[in-house]
C-alpha cells in the first residue's frame, strides 16, 4: 500500500514543491496549511488539501492519525524585514512543531522532518566578508538570530530529544536561502531573489530609472534553487542522519552581484539606490557543505544565473496576469 505523507505548510513555497514531488512518487499526500486555499502558492488536485491551524493540538492529533511520515514546513516567517519586526510571531511557530512532535509520537509516526534555518548560526560568526561559510558545529555556543533563530534552535533540540527520549525518528534540515517559483515575491515576506526580481519586472514595465536595494548591497549570501533543495530533503529523509544538516548553496555572492545577474537576465541597468535604513541582516552567510557531501553525496546542480532566470520570468508572468 502507498505510504501516507503529511506536509504541513503545504500552501507555502517549499511545502508546495515537496507535495508535488512526493505525489509524483506515488505517495498518498496530505497537504495542510493555515491560509485560505486561494492564497496557497500551489494546489495539487491529486492530493488531499486541508485548511487547518497546527497551533491547535487537537488539529495536530487529527491530521497525523494513520500517517506514516510527517514533514513540518509550517511556520510564520519571511525575509529579513519580516523576521526583524515580528520576533514574537516567529517564536510562536514553536507551538506548531511542539504539537506536531507530540502528536507524531502519539500516532506512532515512522519519521518526522523539521525545517530549521541558517538563522540558528551565531551572529559573531557572520561578520567577516572573507569567511562566510557556516558549518553545522558552528551553531554553538548559541547566539542565533533573535526571535526566529531561537525558535529554530529550540525546535532542533526538541526533535533531538524526541528521538533520544521517545525513539521518534527525526531528520532536521538547516535551509540557507531557498529560492524559486511559486513563493512570496510581494507583501513583505519575500526574500532577496524574489524581491529583486519583482523590482526589476516592475521597474521595466513602469519605465523606472532607479532600483531600491536594502542596506549597502555588500551583504554576502548564498541561494539554493528549489529543485536542488527538494532533492536534498528527500535524500536526507531517506538517510540515517539524525543531526541538523545544512541544505544550501556553498557558492556565495553579494547582493550587488545578485543585482548584476538580474541586469544580465533582463538586459536592463537601473541606478542603484541604497536604503541604509532597511535591515541588512548578518553581513556574511553561506553554507559549508562538507558534511552534506560526506553524508549524502549531494551538491547543488542549478547555477544561480539559471535559477534567477526562471524566477524572473515566473514573476513577470504572475505580474502580467
Ligand atoms: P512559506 O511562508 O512560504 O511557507 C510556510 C507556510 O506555513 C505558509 O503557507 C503558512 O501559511 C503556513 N503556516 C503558518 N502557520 C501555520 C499554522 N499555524 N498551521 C498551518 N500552516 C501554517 O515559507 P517557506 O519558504 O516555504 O519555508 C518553509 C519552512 O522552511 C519554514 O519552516 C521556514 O522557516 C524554513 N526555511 C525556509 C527558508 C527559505 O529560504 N525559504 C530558509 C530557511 C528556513
Amino acid at each position: 500500500m502507498n505510504k501516507k505523507i503529511l506536509v504541513t505548510g503545504g500552501g507555502g513555497f517549499i511545502g508546495g514543491h515537496l507535495v508535488n514531488f512526493y505525489q509524483k512518487k506515488s505517495f498518498k499526500v496530505y497537504s495542510v496549511d493555515l491560509k485560505k486555499k486561494n492564497q496557497w502558492f500551489q494546489i495539487n488536485p491529486k492530493v488531499k488539501n486541508i485548511v487547518a491551524d497546527c497551533r491547535d493540538p487537537v488539529v495536530c492529533d487529527k491530521i497525523t492519525k494513520k500517517m506514516d511520515y510527517v514533514f513540518n514546513l509550517a511556520c510564520d516567517m519571511g525575509g529579513m524585514g519580516f523576521i526583524e519586526n515580528n520576533k514574537a510571531l516567529c517564536m510562536l511557530s514553536a507551538v506548531i512543531n511542539i504539537n506536531l512532535l507530540k502528536s507524531s509520537k502519539k500516532n506512532n509516526i515512522k519519521k518526522f522532518f523539521y525545517s530549521s534555518s541558517a538563522c540558528v548560526y551565531p551572529s559573531f560568526r557572520q561578520r567577516d566578508y572573507t569567511k562566510p561559510k557556516l558549518k553545522e558545529s558552528d551553531a554553538y555556543p548559541a547566539d542565533p538570530e533573535d526571535g526566529y533563530g531561537w525558535e529554530k534552535l529550540f525546535n532542533e533540540r526538541m526533535c533531538r530529544h524526541f528521538y533520544e527520549d521517545f525513539g521518534l525518528e527525526v531528520r532536521v534540515a538547516r535551509f540557507h536561502n531557498i529560492y524559486g517559483e511559486y513563493g512570496s515575491y510581494v507583501g513583505g515576506r519575500e526574500k532577496a531573489p524574489a524581491a529583486l526580481a519583482r523590482k526589476f519586472v516592475e521597474g521595466i514595465s513602469k519605465n523606472k530609472k532607479n532600483i531600491e536595494i536594502w542596506s549597502d548591497g555588500k551583504q554576502i549570501r548564498s541561494f539554493l534553487y528549489i529543485d536542488d533543495c527538494i532533492k536534498a530533503v528527500d535524500m536526507l529523509f531517506k538517510s540515517n542522519f539524525r543531526n541538523p544538516l545544512n541544505i544550501g548553496s556553498d557558492k556565495h555572492v553579494s547582493i550587488n552581484e545578485l543585482v548584476g545577474i538580474l541586469e544580465k537576465i533582463s538586459n536592463k541597468k537601473f541606478i542603484r539606490m541604497y536604503d541604509l535604513t532597511k535591515p541588512q541582516g548578518v553581513m556574511s552567510r553561506s553554507s559549508d557543505n562538507t558534511l552534506i557531501k560526506k553524508v549524502l553525496k549531494w551538491s547543488p546542480k542549478v547555477k544561480l544565473e539559471d535559477g534567477m532566470k526562471k524566477i524572473f520570468y515566473h514573476i513577470k508572468k504572475e505580474i502580467e496576469k
